[in-house]
């Protein structure tokens, strides 16, 4: 119904037909506006319906269109199906003219009012249906209001409101070159046709492009018989929720304006009282508003928005429709309602929007206080709502200037970086939110921060931030260190000086528990959690996941005190590697050798093998200490997760991504370099923090001796230069990571499976019910999976026999490059599960470097609609989906219970998540915080495929 009849004509057909008091009227189908709009004239029969529709109000009303004694008044206003609100035209009061004035004036007994409505009528139809300019009319009118002495329109009198209409009408004349239309059927004719054309209007197609509404649905025509709130006292106007739309409390909410048109609440020039005291000032009336809100809110099974009228003590119901909420009251409203029994649970939860459950979650700006700062304004600049929520703080450029303040001062801080690095996260921990110049939303602090549940904004171009000087501009606004700022990672905004936030907290979110908990009986797909360390996972399981989908093992690594010992390790591997390659081949050498070779080799071999000795007290020595301090992280995460999956993945980043960077290096070795002859020189020479931290660095390294230090860190930064140069490569994202490192360096997988063995059995034999899933990253084919698995199955069945413990694991991959997925019937031969590892899956698809596309082209291609959204953020479906959709049923056409589940961060979209509920998967796991939110999307997913329930827009 309302397709043809638009939302407004079609509550007002249901209200008609339920019997409550609406002014007689019709509607004209959208079907009607749409011919129009294809050729600019009313279809063919129109005019005949529309005549019979008035003949029809006329016979109600007991009024004619047009009759001088007993004039019959109309309006004309839009209603699309879906509420477009303010974007389309209304034209009120048609039907009048001279003669019909006069008859009104007697009808009503009220001739200052018949007065008021025909000028109303002709600056309204001058604005709608000629375009003509509303302050020209306003114009005149405060012209007229002060020749008269009247300050307020209501002190003009019937004299002043005839100037007034004569020289509207002069005005129109001058404008359109023609009369005023004195005939009401000319009138209504042109003002269904201005109502038609508003669809097409600027506004309202900016706003169907913005909230993705088609453009061929075209609008319906409501005609209806006026009624007035502007005829005394008992007379008025009101809107009203049948409940709260900010709480969801069930309480008539709304306001109402006595002695008033609706076009007076808009204009917003008098102050309504609240609906409440309509209670007081007409019992009757508001019991019998009562009494319409609950019917009508019963027969729609939803909150309602009414918009009504008292002409004389009469209610005229004018419109009802469903009402806009906020995240809370829609949370309340669909539970309460659930309770009340007037909907299904499954309906409660379809009609809780996932974006609710992300803004409750979130500490929020106070919406005034934005507005104020916008007002004021402090607004500095937008860039990329990388992870959601509201942080206000003082800038801090630095991570361990943020760490100090936050845990020392006890200061709340922005960590402000050109983009971010593994070595910023003792900062980002520790600050209220980041924003960030460059990077996507994989970028380094957008994945980060999304998974603490920190807010931050990224990739905020306009931004020039000047480290050295601890400033940052936006425009000619400049921002230094200590300033407050405030960023909204809801929506990539950033505002100078701080705005006040309301905190949120999941075990008082009573209500959103209880529908949660309705979902969790819905759904099919399994909702987990990417989390790194024991208090993620705690954190994770207090908001519902049932497993872990990702455990990044090498962000254990980066704690500030294993990475010396991790830095031991990387320096020795490559070296480590290459002896014991020739090593293992001098031993085969020296046992076949002839006898007078013999001694020679073995000589070789003797040396080799002290070397060898060396590099493995240092390469396994500090993987031996590495996997002890693993041992207990993983004891942690599988003690947390007792009971339930846990799948930890091996390391799976480029070695020099632990190490310092290149350039950095560079530039310390060559000042070091300089500086030999003269140490002093790096004194004169210091200018910025960094420049004062590196001679405190080197002093340090000299025992206080700057030309001691020197000698020492240029030393000791060579060589580091030596590795990290070794180690770098032109694309390392495509280069030595993932499996390809388990596969070159073994001993630092088998290290990472011993540990977690280790840590399993000692659980297991304590009680504690463990179940460690082992993922292997970024395998493209079978051999890469069939080698790791013998190497670490085998590691594996040696702790578990030494101990004597049996621990029920599975071994699997991730799906992150396309040949994986092409290739999933073969390796699912090997692997009992597959995570689609859609953060890479994307980048080795679409051929998108993860860590540029975003900042370089890609968000230009989403504005510019080459693509439809952002593919990072949610999973391009003809595409990485189709690779996903293949690889899931040649997977488990070789092993039918292969376990599938996805960990990128497309795992928390609620788009993505109904596309993996779709193909079948078995879970989805993102960041702790977004588990709520694939709770509830997961249980639509699941009502959508069963019901055929189209996607929200
Ligand atoms: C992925 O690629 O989707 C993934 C989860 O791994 P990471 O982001 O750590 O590369
Ligand atoms: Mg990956």
């Amino acid at each position: 119904m309302r397709d043809l009849l638009g939302g407004k004509g079609a509550g007002l057909a249901e209200m008609t037909r339920l019997g409550l008091p609406v002014p007689p009227g019709f509607t004209i189908t959208t079907k009607a506006s749409i011919a129009y709009g294809r050729s600019g004239r009313f279809p063919p029969g129109l005019a005949k319906q529309v005549d019979a529709g008035i003949a029809a109000i006329e016979a109600r009303s007991g009024k004619r269109f047009g009759d001088p004694v007993h004039p019959l008044l109309v309006s004309v206003r839009s209603g699309a199906k879906f509420s477009m609100p303010g974007m389309m035209d209304t034209v009120l009061n048609l039907g009048l003219n001279d003669a019909t004035v006069a008859g009104l004036s007697a009808l009503t007994g009220n001739e200052r009012f018949a007065h008021d409505a025909h000028r109303r009528l002709i600056s309204m139809f001058g604005r709608i249906v000629k375009g003509l300019d509303g302050r020209a009319f306003e114009a005149i009118l405060e012209r007229l209001k002060a020749a008269a002495g009247a300050p307020a329109d209501a002190d003009l009198n019937v004299d002043d409101l005839r100037a007034v209409t004569d020289e509207f009408k002069a005005l129109y004349r001058s404008e359109v070159r023609a009369e005023f239309p004195a005939s009401p059927k000319e009138q209504l004719r042109e003002a269904i046709a201005a109502v038609f054309r508003s669809w097409n209007g600027k506004r309202a197609v900016e706003y169907r492009n913005f909230h993705g509404i088609p453009h061929d649905l075209g609008t319906a025509a409501n005609v209806q018989a006026m009624v007035f709130g502007n005829m005394g006292p008992d007379s008025g106007t009101g809107v009203a929720f049948t409940r709260d739309p900010s709480s969801g409390e069930k309480v008539l909410y709304g306001e109402y304006l006595p002695n008033a048109q609706g076009e007076d609440v808009v204009a917003g020039t008098r102050n309504p009282l609240k609906i409440a005291q309509l209670a007081e000032a007409h019992p009757d009336l508001y019991a019998q508003l009562g009494r319409v809100a609950a019917l009508l809110e019963a027969h729609y099974r939803d909150m309602q928005d009414l918009e009504f009228t008292v002409e004389r003590g009469t209610l005229w119901m004018l419109q009802t429709r469903t009402g806009k909420r906020a995240a809370r009251a829609a949370v309340k409203i669909a539970v309460d309602m659930a309770s009340e029994g007037l909907i299904s649970r499954e309906e409660a939860v379809l009609r809780v929007e996932p974006a609710h459950v992300v803004q409750l979650l979130l500490p929020q700006f106070d919406e005034p206080a934005k507005e104020a700062a916008r007002a004021e304004g402090r607004y500095l600049a937008s860039g990329l709502n990388a992870s959601p929520g509201a942080a206000a703080g003082v800038a801090v450029f630095d991570p361990d200037e943020a760490e100090r303040l936050a845990t020392q001062e006890k200061r709340s801080v922005v960590l402000v970086r050109l983009e971010t690095s593994p070595d910023d996260v003792h900062g980002i921990l520790r600050a209220k939110g980041v924003l960030t110049a460059r990077g996507g939303a994989t970028s380094h602090a957008a994945v980060v921060t999304r998974g603490l549940g920190i807010p931050c904004v990224a990739g905020c171009e306009v931004l020039q931030v000047d480290y050295d000087a601890g400033e940052f501009t936006a425009g000619d606004k400049v921002v230094r260190r200590g300033d407050f700022i405030s960023i909204d990672g809801s929506t990539g905004e950033v505002f100078l000086g701080r705005i006040e936030t309301h905190e949120p907290a999941f075990d008082r979110e009573e209500d959103l528990r209880t529908l949660l908990g309705w979902a969790d009986a819905v759904r099919r797909l399994g909702v987990w959690a990417n989390a790194d360390y024991p208090r993620d996972a705690i954190r994770a399981r207090a908001f519902g996941a049932e497993g872990i989908g990702l455990c990044r093992t090498e962000h254990m690594f980066f704690e500030t005190d294993r990475l010396p010992v991790v830095h031991e390790m990387i320096l020795a591997a490559p070296a480590y590697r290459r002896v014991s390659e020739r090593v293992r081949l001098l031993r085969a050498e020296a046992s076949g050798a002839r006898t007078d070779r013999r001694a020679e080799v073995e000589a070789r071999l003797a040396s080799l093998e002290a070397d060898l000795a060396d590099l493995s007290r240092r390469y396994v020595g500090s993987l031996d200490r590495l996997g002890e301090l693993q041992r207990e992280d993983f004891a942690g995460i599988l003690k947390a997760m007792e009971g339930l999956p846990t799948i930890i993945r091996l390391i799976d980043p480029p070695l020099h991504e632990f190490l310092p960077k290149y350039e950095t290096l560079l530039v310390q070795v060559t000042k070091l370099a300089l500086a030999k002859e003269d140490p002093k020189l790096l004194v004169r020479a210091a200018r910025t923090d960094e420049d004062r931290a590196f001679l405190e660095e080197i002093e340090r390294a000299g025992g206080g001796d700057l030309a001691k230090g020197v000698e020492v860190l240029l030393a000791r930064n060579e060589y580091l230069l030596d590795a990290v140069s070794a180690l770098r490569e032109s694309n390392p994202m495509l280069g030595l990571r993932g499996c390809r490192l388990g596969i070159l360096f073994p001993e630092i997988t088998r290290m990472q499976v011993r540990a977690i063995f280790e840590a399993a059995c000692r659980l297991k034999r304590d009680g504690v019910d463990v179940h460690p899933e082992i993922m292997i990253p970024l395998v493209g084919h079978v051999n890469e999976l069939r080698h790791q698995r013998e190497a670490l199955e085998s590691e594996a069945k040696k702790v578990m026999d030494r101990e004597g413990v049996q621990i029920d694991y599975k071994f699997g991959t991730m799906v992150e490059v396309p040949r994986a997925a092409l290739a999933a019937d073969e390796i699912a031969r090997h692997a009992e599960f597959f995570s689609f590892g859609t953060n890479d899956l994307t980048q080795t698809t679409m051929g998108y470097s993860r860590d540029d596309a975003e900042g370089k082209f890609l968000l230009d291609y989403v504005q510019r609609g080459i693509l439809p959204f952002n593919p990072f953020q949610s999973i391009d479906l003809d595409g990485v989906g189709q690779l996903m959709r293949m690889c899931v049923q040649k997977g488990r056409r070789t092993r039918p219970d292969l376990e599938v589940g996805i960990c990128g961060e497309h795992g928390g979209d609620p788009a993505s998540i109904e596309f993996c509920n779709d193909i079948g998967l078995d879970y989805v796991s993102c960041s702790p915080f977004r588990v709520p939110v694939a709770r509830l999307a997961a249980a639509h997913a699941k009502l959508r495929a069963t019901q055929s329930i189209p996607a929200d827009r």
